[in-house]
């Protein structure tokens, strides 16, 4: 009876507008005999309702409730209106501003007029999927506890920074010890950083293997978060040390020094904190790496990049060209083929050399689809070429990539039986460089190359790890040596001498050698004293269209 008698519309509204700012939930009121509804204010930020007070609860309620829950909701108050029940407590989604489902709890009790009807339904409702403000394994606050904080002093010029620190191989760490140790070491890493904390800094728990230090006191951001990093570096080595080194494991971290940021709304500190933390993984973990706008900026433009590469692979790679430079061999002065060099470019980005998109080609795995449309375009213009120089052959290079993720051989011998061509008018070019710890795989495709009659080149020979192992494991029909290795040579005597003696080695072993990246008719003066086998630069031709390929090599060479 007490009760309501005390409960009046105005009253409580006044009271969720003083609450408000103090609490995370939403307090609600509402009218069952006049279909009236008021809720704390700062529902009306977060839901599409029509404002803290309103009417007519039935049509509103689809404004706000997720489609599919109207249902569930209209069945449990209708329940309520036929005093069946005095008790709401439901798990349901409403919709937030921009429409996505947020799933909340609404509990609420009952209340009855003098004659036992319903009167008010009086409760809270509390957003069950995002709340989770602390971390009760690692014992740090939670992501929204730091969005929070964030958020509060949006458009302040912050100073100080952010240091994202993350966990070397976390998952290792679970796969290899077990969930529960994974936790231990989560929990010690925590106390480790909040040991290591002055007054003033916080730190929040952000992804399962990675927490934020928040440190927005002045000073010297950059300098003080890399302090701070090798404080807890050493804390958590000495942890590792009093565990007689049962788990080794590393940290690494990305500072950002907010005088450096100038959007410092909460997203784009988080994008910007996740960066750097990658960036000092990437650069081979344990070590920290302090944010600067020109890595981003790079960082960036291969995300461009990649979209454009991933657009035009799934565009019949629309963008790609397939270009070809003649080789020649010396000895016969003739035109014997042709390597085929990878082109791309699109209107936004303009032309983009190889040495820059084939990287990221094989980070990305699309150098498969694009690997084998080179080998095609490679293939069918052979075959064309085949018309008029009928031994012509082409080179092509491939990735180790191809090699170990993907079935190459059969492609290239699907494509060359769809071309009708001679396994010996095709040349693989392929480089040391990535294959060196996959070497039984390496030389397995060496053997199946050669089995089939595929021919076999070395390219880039005498830059990186050249080993003349190589030459005895893959038996390779040709080397071909780099130009920078070429320039050398023209341009120091003893360089010279060298390649002098890898020709004569290179013969000895009955090998063929191809030189690359000759540009001038007094280059290859000097190169062609060393008796080479093939030559391949501008000098007889830069790498070129097929249409321009034809018209400027193979006419003037076809055998009539
Ligand atoms: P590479 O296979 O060693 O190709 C020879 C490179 O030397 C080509 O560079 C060619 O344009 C350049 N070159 C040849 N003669 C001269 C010369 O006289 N002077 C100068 N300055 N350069 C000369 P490009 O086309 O930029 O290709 C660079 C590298 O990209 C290639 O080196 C190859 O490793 C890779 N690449 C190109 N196309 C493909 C492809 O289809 N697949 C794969 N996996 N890699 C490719
Ligand atoms: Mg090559
Ligand atoms: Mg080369």
């Amino acid at each position: 009876m007490e009760k309501r008698e005390r409960i009046s519309l105005d009253h409580f509204q006044y009271l969720t507008e003083i609450l408000d700012p103090s609490m995370d939930d939403y307090l609600f009121i509402y009218d069952l005999q006049n279909d009236l509804y008021c809720i704390s204010p700062s529902a009306l930020d977060r839901f599409p309702i029509p404002g803290c007070q309103f009417s007519d609860v039935a049509g509103n309620c689809e404004k706000f409730v997720y489609p599919a829950d109207v249902k569930t909701l209209q069945d449990d108050l209708a329940q309520i209106f036929n005093n069946e029940k005095s008790v709401h407590d439901i798990e349901y989604r409403w919709m937030d501003r921009e429409g996505n489902p947020v799933w909340i709890n609404c509990r609420g009790e009952v209340t009855h007029d003098e004659q036992g009807k319903p009167q008010f339904l009086v409760g809270c409702i509390n957003e069950i999927g995002l709340k989770q403000r602390a971390d009760n394994t690692s014992g740090a606050m939670r992501e929204t506890t730091l969005q929070r904080e964030l958020e509060k002093r949006q458009g302040e010029r912050l100073s100080g920074y952010i240091l994202r620190i993350g966990i070397d191989n976390f998952k290792e760490i679970n796969e290899n010890w077990g969930i529960d140790y994974g936790d231990m070491i989560l929990r010690r890493t925590a106390e480790c950083i909040g040991e290591m904390l002055e007054n003033g800094q916080k730190f929040y728990r952000i992804v399962s293997d990675e927490f934020i230090v928040l440190n927005t006191a002045k000073g010297e951001g950059d300098v003080e978060a890399v302090k701070l990093y090798k404080k807890i570096r050493a804390a958590i080595d000495s942890f590792i040390a009093d565990n007689h080194y049962e788990a080794f494991y590393t940290i690494s971290a990305g500072v950002l020094d907010l005088t450096k940021v100038n959007k410092q709304n909460y997203a784009t500190l988080m994008k910007l904190s996740e960066f750097a933390l990658n960036e000092a993984k990437n650069r081979g973990k344990n070590q920290h790496y302090i944010y600067e706008l020109s890595d981003y900026r790079m960082f960036q433009y291969r995300r461009r990049l990649i979209e454009a590469l991933r657009h035009a692979v799934n565009n019949r790679c629309e963008g790609f060209e397939a270009y070809y430079q003649p080789i020649v061999d010396i000895g016969k002065q003739k035109l014997i083929g042709a390597e085929t060099l990878l082109r791309f470019q699109t209107e936004e980005l303009g032309r983009i050399p190889p040495t820059e998109f084939i990287p990221l080609l094989e980070e990305t795995g699309l150098i498969i689809p694009v690997g084998r449309w080179v080998m095609e375009q490679a293939l069918k213009a052979c075959h064309k070429i085949q018309e008029k120089i009928p031994d012509f052959r082409v080179s092509v290079n491939l990735s180790y990539i191809q090699v170990l993720k993907s079935d190459v051989l059969s492609v290239i011998l699907e494509l060359i039986g769809a071309y009708r061509l001679k396994p010996g008018s095709l040349m693989i070019e392929l480089t040391e460089s990535g294959f060196l710890e996959s070497n039984a795989r390496f030389i397995k495709f060496c053997d199946e190359l050669r089995a089939n009659g595929i021919l076999l080149a070395l390219d880039d020979f005498g830059t990186g790890y050249s080993n003349f192992h190589y030459l005895y494991n893959l038996n390779p029909d040709t080397i071909k040596i780099d130009r920078s290795f070429t320039l050398e040579a023209l341009n120091n005597p003893q360089e010279y001498n060298l390649l002098r003696h890898m020709v004569e080695m290179t013969h000895s072993i009955d090998l063929k050698l191809c030189i690359e990246g000759i540009e001038t008719d007094q280059e290859l003066e000097k190169i062609s004293a060393m008796d080479p086998d093939y030559i391949q630069g501008y000098v007889f031709g830069k790498p070129c269209s097929y249409e321009q390929f034809v018209e400027q090599h193979v006419r003037e060479n076809a055998a009539v």
